[in-house]
């Protein structure tokens, strides 16, 4: 798909440091991940970017939990993280945590201070903010900015070993409160939280922030590409100032545009929203954009991987439509997917010249996608069949070309039938409807010499399964729930999920497996979801068959 596209600009930038021998010719990226909820489709774009472009320069990339924030993290993120990105068909080098770092880090701020280049604040959040100035004011400094070296090694010593309460006392780096970039004045590096840690348990009661953490631990591991997302484009001179200051290993930043699709959010606390408050089921929701819910909704791997790979690498923030996604699945189930009937909303049909008690087997190739079709399955028919109810009308329209009075439609793999009359109830709803077959017309041997336009899909009556089915739409109803007024789920598509109970399948998808690929026939794409039991079977759909996005791409 990609192969004829220019370098991105990143590419660009790697090979330029690959041609002047930068870093012995290594290259080494990262995903960090705070673990405070699942990855999202705007995680799977740096993932597959982080790991993408370093197998591409034969270089590695670590996965580095960054969990510097005790109160919102928790294991169970840690492993759903693992398992996303080993799903989306990536390795990590080496597996590392932010926490690992907890006491070097504490050492580098110690040389800080001995460099009189950090001090101890006693000021109260709202003190540090009011004396930070704005963008057009400089800042002023507080009290404490003239503390000590002496002084300030003894009170962050005593900051460490818990002897004041939750932010009593700050760690901030001395630089320049003067600067026109607010993240220089005098940030914050450590902050006093006394909070159970999932790794480190109670040893530390002093946590550091983003800023110090991050940039530090890129060059503890000798990162050569730190990639982040643009909002981290003013905390860059923070990042050079602490690895300069130290004198450690130089890790570089680099900054691209942040995923945003239109008609979801993707934010990780917005998502623990919909969660915690029911509006879904839980993360792996198949209506939540994150990657256990597209897992769950039948996406695949690959899907995600060519979304990414199409969507490129920008640096300026945009929206992607969210029929790209969909445009992106559809093309990998139409070669993956094995073919099945399924009726949705059925109603009866007799065959009255078909014996009676007679069943014979006919063929369907799993995927007529593929040469040789992937084996066949065979597909029971008799005289009791189920078809669509919307595939029969009481009276025709002139260009409708599938079942009516009088009127002839294939049955997809089997004969051509022709409609001689129906039945309805007392409502007036069609309950039966009564056809002849033309012996001579089955498929693939077909010496009736009658052309008909419109093929249908059915079911043997018999051998019918029954099955739940799952059809969704978009979660917001708003291309932006995020920009609109209020409170963002005040948008949600009450629409976002309609349940069939009793729809009909073929047989043999009782031994599908969730995650496989089905295109039932005319419905769309469908995959078993993981509430299915033997006894009860759900099925959801990934996404519809039409692909609206495929006429816009070739428009334009
Ligand atoms: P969120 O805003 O959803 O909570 P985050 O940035 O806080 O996301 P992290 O766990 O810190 O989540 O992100 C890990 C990595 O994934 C970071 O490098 C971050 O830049 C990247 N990332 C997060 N969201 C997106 C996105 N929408 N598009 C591209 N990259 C993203
Ligand atoms: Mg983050």
């Amino acid at each position: 798909m990609s192969e004829e596209r220019s370098l991105n600009f990143l590419e660009e930038i790697i090979e330029e440091d690959l041609s002047n021998g930068k870093n012995g010719g290594r290259i080494l990226t990262r995903f960090p991940p705070e673990p405070n909820g699942y990855l999202h489709i705007g995680h799977a774009k740096s993932i597959c970017l982080n790991f993408g472009i370093a197998k591409k320069y034969n270089g590695k990339t670590n996965l580095r939990f960054d969990d510097t924030n005790p109160t919102t993290e928790d294991v169970e993120y840690v492993d759903s993280i693992r398992e996303d990105i080993k799903w989306l068909g990536f390795e990590w080098d080496k597996e590392l945590y932010s926490s690992d770092y907890f006491d070097q880090l504490y050492d580098f701020a110690v040389a800080l201070i001995k460099m009189g280049l950090a001090y101890v604040d006693d000021s109260t959040a709202e003190e540090i903010a009011a004396a930070k100035g704005s963008p057009t004011e400089p800042g002023k400094p507080t009290p404490n900015r003239s503390r000590s070296i002496e002084e300030n090694l003894q009170l962050f010593e005593d900051m460490k070993d818990g002897k004041y309460p939750d932010g009593a006392k700050v760690l901030r780096a001395k630089i320049d409160l003067a600067s026109p970039n607010m993240h220089l004045r005098d940030p914050l590096m450590y902050r006093i939280k006394h909070a159970h840690h999932h790794r480190t348990g109670d040893k530390w009661c002093l946590y550091p922030m983003y800023d110090f953490a991050h940039g530090q631990s890129d060059a503890i591991e000798e990162i050569t590409h730190s990639i982040c997302t643009l909002e981290f484009v003013p905390h860059r001179p923070l990042y050079e100032w602490f690895i300069q200051q130290l004198n450690i290993f130089p890790s570089k930043q680099y900054e691209f545009a942040r995923l945003n699709i239109n008609y979801t959010v993707m934010s990780k606390r917005k998502l623990l929203q919909l969660v915690n408050e029911n509006y879904v089921t839980g993360w792996d929701d198949p209506r939540m954009p994150t990657i256990s819910g597209l897992r769950r909704r039948g996406y695949t791997p690959l899907s995600i991987r060519n979304f990414s790979e199409r969507i490129g690498v920008a640096r300026r923030e945009n929206q992607i439509d969210l029929g790209l996604l969909e445009f992106c699945i559809r093309e990998d189930l139409n070669k993956s997917a094995w073919r099945r009937m399924a009726v949705i909303d059925p109603v009866k049909l007799i065959i009255t010249n078909y014996p009676k008690g007679q069943t014979e087997l006919l063929e369907g190739e799993n995927n007529p996608e593929v040469e040789g079709g992937e084996g066949v399955r065979s597909i029971p028919f008799s005289s009791e069949l189920w078809i669509e109810r919307d595939d029969f009308m009481e009276e025709p329209t002139k260009k409708y070309f599938r079942l009516g009075p009088g009127l002839m439609v294939r049955l997809k793999h089997a004969y051509i039938i022709q409609c001689d009359s129906f039945v309805k109830d007392d409502s007036g709803r069609v309950t039966e409807i009564h056809c002849t077959y033309i012996p001579e017309s089955r498929s693939g041997n077909d010496t009736s010499g009658i052309h008909v336009k419109g093929t249908i899909h059915w079911l043997n009556v018999e051998s019918a399964k029954t099955a739940e089915i799952r059809l969704y739409d978009r979660l917001f109803r708003v291309e932006d729930p995020s920009n609109e007024e209020g409170d963002f789920k005040d948008y949600i598509n009450p629409e976002s999920l309609t349940v069939i109970k009793n729809a009909l399948i073929e047989p043999d998808l009782a031994n599908a497996v969730p995650g496989f690929g089905y295109q039932f026939i005319r419905k769309g794409y469908f995959t078993l979801d993981t509430d299915s039991r033997p006894d009860y079977l759900v099925f959801n759909r990934t996404v519809t068959l039409k692909d609206a996005w495929a006429k816009e791409l070739k428009k334009s």
